[in-house]
């Protein structure tokens, strides 16, 4: 029975997708987690717990267990861009094909990504990393607007945030400063957190590109449209549509920049996700990491070698891939797929939902996940970073399918109610402060 190893920091949909997919596959999995805490069957025995944070410690963990508790390993997967530094130590110490380390490093930075993207001559827009204390000043920095201000290594879009001005940069940079200094954020233990990014706006259409690499050959599997305009001033993601509705030639043009890429960050092998902004001077690279599109998202995504068999999703298809077995490269199914990740409009609290019904119930809407929790806190963008839900559809056109999910969309009513501010007794007395 072939063994795969799987890299993970969250248990879920996405793992439970690999699970069945092994099931079926007579393939066995062993997951490597920093979440043990959360296991229940079927992993709680055959998880390796790790710390992410260090990834070459992570990586030793892995080779012990691999020799106390298993013999043979056949592959390498990792599935968010934490663990895809440790899976690459650790594949090393195996002897398994996957990314050179210091590919996967590169991709863990947003300043190191956009050196490695200028070096390899890619359009790039002018970027300076600066530091967070004391607070900068833009207008002795040399900063021109707009411009986008982003942590060094967060995701999802959090702490990402345009400015047009030098006010605009000031109270964003505040805002970063005091999201990266939230206890939250500290318990990731990312470096660097007391940085952030700053570069040109690159205005234009986005894109996101869902790609394999078998020894550096990029092969890609989707190129999804991000129908809204994702101007800012925060860049949290609604549509994603495919197949791409630009001109081919622009989508020519965007695999080339994809391969560019791939090949400038040295990225060889396994699942590729990547954004890019198109537009009168041609593509953009924004970044490319060495992991598949997120959890429940990849649920757009069906292949099948033709109209009529059984589609397979995408975590099989990694399966098959990285284990080389037949199936490995059939195509996307034919029809046009989206996903809506529904997004946070205020931060509060989640007090109720309607409209669930009438959603699923539209033509076209194959499903309607909520993943917010009742009762809990919801952050918005950009101090957030998970959605409220995803509305996912299908359809013969692109337009077909952006309209399911605008029309899904609108028929849902989330409820959040703000967060009461908590009174310290010490402050009590005291007249309020002044902003
Ligand atoms: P993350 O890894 O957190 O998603 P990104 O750097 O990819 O961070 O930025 C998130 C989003 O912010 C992008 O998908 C894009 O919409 C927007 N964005 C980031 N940088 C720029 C830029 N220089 N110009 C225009 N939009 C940008």
């Amino acid at each position: 029975m072939p063994r795969l190893l799987i890299f993970t920091a969250k248990l879920g949909y996405q793992t439970r997708s690999f699970d069945e997919a092994a099931q079926k596959l007579g393939v066995d999995l062993v997951f490597v987690t920093d979440r043990c805490h959360q296991l229940d069957d079927p992993w709680g025995d055959r998880a390796i717990p790790v710390h992410f944070e260090s990834p070459d410690a992570a990586a030793y963990a892995v080779l012990e267990a691999v020799r106390d508790q298993y013999q043979d390993i056949d592959g390498v997967l990792a599935l968010g861009d934490r663990p895809a530094v440790a899976a690459a130590y650790a594949a090393r110490g195996l002897g398994i094909l996957y990314n050179h380390p210091a590919a996967v490093e590169a991709c863990r930075s947003k300043l190191r990504m956009r050196e490695v993207f200028r070096e390899a001559g890619l359009r790039v827009p002018w970027f300076r990393a600066l530091s967070l204390n004391p607070a900068p000043e833009p207008s002795l920095l040399g900063v021109s607007y707009p411009c986008v201000l982003k942590p060094l290594s967060l995701s999802a879009s959090q702490g990402v945030v345009r400015a047009n001005s030098r006010e605009e940069f000031i109270s964003a940079s505040t805002r970063i400063r005091r999201l990266l200094e939230s206890p939250e954020i500290r318990a990731t233990r990312e470096p660097h957190l007391d940085q952030i990014l700053v570069e040109g706006y690159i205005p234009g259409r986005e894109v996101a590109v869902e790609g394999l690499l078998t020894d550096g050959k990029l092969r890609v599997l989707a190129i999804f449209d991000k129908p809204d305009p994702l101007e800012g001033p925060y860049f949290e993601e609604t549509i994603y549509v495919t197949p791409s509705r630009l001109a081919d030639s622009q989508q020519r043009e965007i695999e080339r920049c994809a391969v560019d890429a791939v090949r400038a960050l040295g990225l060889s092998q396994g699942p590729v996700h990547a954004e890019f902004r198109v537009n009168d001077d041609g593509v953009w690279p924004l970044e490319a990491a060495p992991r598949p599109i997120g959890g429940l998202c990849a649920r757009a995504l069906l292949f099948a070698p033709e109209a009529t068999t059984q589609s397979i999703g995408l975590e099989e298809l990694l399966l098959r891939h990285t284990l080389n077995l037949p199936g490995r490269d059939w195509p996307r199914e034919q029809s046009a797929s989206g996903v809506m990740m529904i997004p946070v409009p205020k931060s509060g609290v989640l007090e109720k939902i309607e409209g669930e019904a009438a959603a699923r119930s539209l033509p076209g809407i194959t499903s309607l996940e909520i993943t917010a929790r009742q009762r809990d806190y919801i952050a918005a963008w950009p101090e957030g970073s998970s959605y409220l839900g995803f509305l996912f559809a299908k359809g013969n056109t692109a337009e077909e399918v952006e309209q399911a999910l605008r029309t899904a969309h609108a028929k849902l009513h989330f409820e959040l109610t703000p967060r009461l501010p908590v009174e310290h007794p010490a402050t009590r007395r005291l007249p309020a402060a002044g902003n």
